[in-house]
């Protein structure tokens, strides 16, 4: 028997969420089980914990749509008991059992090999969050963005995905620039290689379609009015790499500065991301963070402490990563 945070609906149809005694043989189908050592909280972990948003379509459910551990057991060549992996999305935690329990059963082609240099703990010190703002600092790059070009604005800098691009960033040479609501973390903000912290609330009314223009390049995960004024701000032939929604779904922008300023809206989604960019990824992670500044990130909290995590981090108070190290 091993322990798991297991979601349930009650008849009025909430979501509840509770620890269980599960037993492996109640395990969904997979060719490897990995006894988890560290899992994370991220926006939709949350969003499915509380019910806010309908993130789980099939109930019991385990939470976690990530986790780092070892492999027990493989019925896949690629892997045999005792490696170290770790595993992101492709609906894990949302239709598949997840990472939030002592044991999880998995397809092999979802693991990703543990980086070389890097272990469970610090690979959940970045999780889904810091594995997102690196595929959107790859989208900047490849589109050709360089620190010459001016500097790059980084949104919901206070939250799993922006302080981790703020990071890369700053680390890659640019000058970066952090939008956040709570103005009392400058400090942990510059710490992470943040130049100049901007309140959000500049960003997240409705603005002009063209405006000043301020940044080559943006790192989003806030959505709605907020991408709407990047996009109006960014410099000629600038780029934005949206991935999130914390202000909402909604892009309410004009054409403008695409066809007048030939900007670029780089959609980024880290859940069925190729395998092998996913490799990339975690390679250049696990060489560009340094692991000190990623723990000073992270607050590590028991599997018993998730289910009231969760609405603290949906309403936007818990700063940078929450890693959750589960009963060896
Ligand atoms: P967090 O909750 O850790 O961070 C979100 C941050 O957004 C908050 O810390 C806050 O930062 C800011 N924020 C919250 N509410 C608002 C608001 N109403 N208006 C403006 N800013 C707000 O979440 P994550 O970093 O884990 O995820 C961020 C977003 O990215 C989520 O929407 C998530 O779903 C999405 N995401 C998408 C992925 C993909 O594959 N496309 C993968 C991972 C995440 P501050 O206090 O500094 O303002």
């Amino acid at each position: 028997m091993f322990q798991a945070l297991q979601l349930r609906q009650n008849p009025e149809g909430a979501t509840v969420a509770e620890i269980v005694s599960l037993d492996e043989a109640q395990l969904p189908d997979g060719e490897v089980l990995v006894g988890v050592a560290c899992s994370t909280v991220n926006y939709k972990d949350a969003l499915a914990i509380t019910g806010a948003s309908p993130v789980v379509r099939k109930f019991p459910m385990v939470p976690g749509i990530d986790f780092a551990g070892t492999v027990l057991d493989s019925r896949d060549s690629r892997y045999k008991p005792g490696d170290a992996v770790l595993l992101n999305g492709w609906g894990v935690g949302e239709n598949h059992w997840g990472g939030l329990a002592q044991k999880a059963r998995v397809k092999a082609d979802w693991l990703v090999p543990m980086p070389r240099g890097m272990d469970a703990r610090q690979a959940m010190a970045i999780g889904t969050a810091g594995y997102t703002a690196m595929l959107c600092v790859m989208a900047l790059q490849e589109r050709g963005l360089s620190p010459g070009a001016g500097p790059v604005l980084v949104t919901g800098a206070n939250g799993g995905v922006g302080s981790i691009a703020i990071a890369l960033l700053a680390r890659l040479g640019f000058e970066v620039h952090a939008s956040t609501g709570r103005m009392a973390e400058s400090a942990h903000l510059r710490q992470l290689g943040a130049a100049e912290v901007i309140d959000r609330a500049s960003l997240s009314v409705p603005g002009k379609p063209l405006q000043k223009e301020r940044w080559a390049g943006a790192v989003d995960s806030v959505g709605s009015h907020t991408l709407a004024n990047i996009c109006a701000s960014l410099k000629y032939g600038g780029t934005v790499a949206a991935c999130g929604l914390a202000q909402g779904l909604d892009f309410p922008a004009s054409v403008a500065p695409f066809i007048l300023r030939g900007i670029t809206l780089a959609g980024v989604d880290s859940v069925q991301a190729p395998m092998a960019r996913r490799l990339t990824a975690w390679e250049r992670l696990a060489r560009e963070l340094p692991a000190d500044l990623m723990e000073a990130n992270t607050e590590t909290i028991s599997l018993e402490a998730v289910a009231a995590l969760a609405p603290r981090l949906l309403a936007g108070q818990v700063r940078g990563r929450v890693r959750v190290m589960l009963p060896a």
